[in-house]
């Protein structure tokens, strides 16, 4: 088992990571000085595959439990289904100090973070990410989020839980493309800020794919480690917290332009080796640093080629982005393994040339 602590300026936090930790959910409950009640919200596939067997647990160490699922995909970020469960832990009379707990991929976790964030005025969150994307990335943060009219994350807050248990062994039913893409934000935290980490997932990708307990420990602990140490510098995302957007401009026009055929995962992939490639041309990232990337990249299962994509439309979609200040589009650039840096000022026709030269 790992532990990564979280300190925060109120209320610092660990996170667990180990296999078989959902076994012992309701001692950790209890170690937290919870008793009584506590709820389980997850989505019907996740509801399945653990969500019962947790409830049992949490029964077995005398708690009285409520289960709730949701339907699964992003479509459940939103005010209508939180409405929907804020009636529910009504109806379960849940207190001030009843536990959720949230089981699943980054959409349950946004979702029931926010809804914990918000039921009166905030109940105590546990996380209980399974999927490698949350358990890499998006459990860390505090990030809360739902979906309004056509804008993502349009609705949230900044709220951490008591307790992250990342338990890797659920990570054995995900399908192989749903584990690659999970892998792309964690090799970003390689490129950008750990180049011993970084060697590590280039000698032990397959064995990642192959789904190596320890191996998966120690990749979630690292990755969790790296996001928490930018989070605590920079708890409200008011500027340090921008190194971890490496990947994301590309990648999102990515996303965008293919109507979400390329999942965000495999456009930050493809983002980061665009981006990369962008700083090699400005005589930044060296070419075999550049190489390295490209390598892992494919050996984890993420896609290295562009798919048939109009790269004038990609850079239009980056020049709309919200995160475009006065027309400039704005870049995370690897100047080498573990040293970012972050400018706006890279042309249109190089970003244009690149994008041309990495697709397929
Ligand atoms: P997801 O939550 O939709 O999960 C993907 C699918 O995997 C779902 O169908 C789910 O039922 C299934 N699943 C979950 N765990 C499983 C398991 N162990 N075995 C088999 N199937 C399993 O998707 P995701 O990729 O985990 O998360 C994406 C969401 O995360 C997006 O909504 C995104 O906005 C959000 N996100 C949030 C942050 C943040 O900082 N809060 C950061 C990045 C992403
Ligand atoms: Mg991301």
């Amino acid at each position: 088992m790992e532990k990564v602590g979280v300190k925060l300026s109120a209320n610092s936090y660990d996170v667990i990571i180990g296999a078989g930790l959902l076994g012992q959910a309701g001692n950790l409950l209890k170690e937290l000085g919870f008793s009584a009640k506590a709820v389980i919200m997850t989505d019907s596939k996740v509801r399945k595959l653990y969500g019962e067997a947790l409830k049992q647990n949490l029964t077995d160490s005398g708690f009285e439990a409520l289960l709730l699922d949701v339907p699964q995909g992003e479509e459940q970020k939103s005010l209508e289904t939180a409405g929907r469960l804020y009636e529910k832990l009504t109806d379960f009379f849940a207190e001030r100090n009843t536990p959720i707990l949230a089981l699943g991929g980054g959409v349950i976790g946004d979702l029931t973070g926010f809804v914990a964030a918000t039921y009166m005025r905030g109940v105590p969150l546990i996380q209980i990410p399974t999927t490698l994307l949350s358990q890499g990335d998006s459990s860390i943060g505090g990030k809360t989020a739902v979906n309004h009219g056509r804008l993502k994350n349009m609705v949230g807050a900044f709220y951490h839980p008591r307790l992250t248990i990342s338990d890797v062994s659920t990570l054995k039913s995900l399908g192989k493309r749903e584990l690659s893409d999970g892998l792309a934000e964690i090799i970003k935290h390689g490129v950008i800020l750990d180049a011993e980490f970084f060697l590590y997932l280039e000698k032990n990708v397959a064995k990642i794919r192959a789904l190596d307990e320890h191996v998966l420990e120690k990749i979630v602990a690292r990755s969790a480690a790296i996001k928490a140490g930018v989070v605590e510098k920079d708890e409200l995302d008011l500027g340090l917290r921008n190194i971890l957007n490496f990947g994301h401009t590309v990648g999102h026009a990515i996303e965008s332009v293919s109507g979400l055929k390329v999942w965000h995962g495999e456009a930050v992939a493809l983002g980061m080796l665009a981006e990369a490639d962008i700083s090699n041309r400005l005589g930044m990232l060296s070419s075999k640093e550049l190489e390295r990337l490209e390598k892992v990249i494919g050996a984890a299962g993420l896609p290295t080629r562009i798919p048939a994509l109009s790269a004038k439309e990609m850079v239009k979609a980056m020049q709309h982005d919200k995160k475009v200040s006065q027309g400039k589009i704005k870049f995370v650039l690897p100047k080498k393994i573990a040293e970012a840096v972050i400018t706006d000022n890279v042309s249109p026709s190089l970003v244009e040339e690149v994008l041309l030269d990495w697709n397929d």
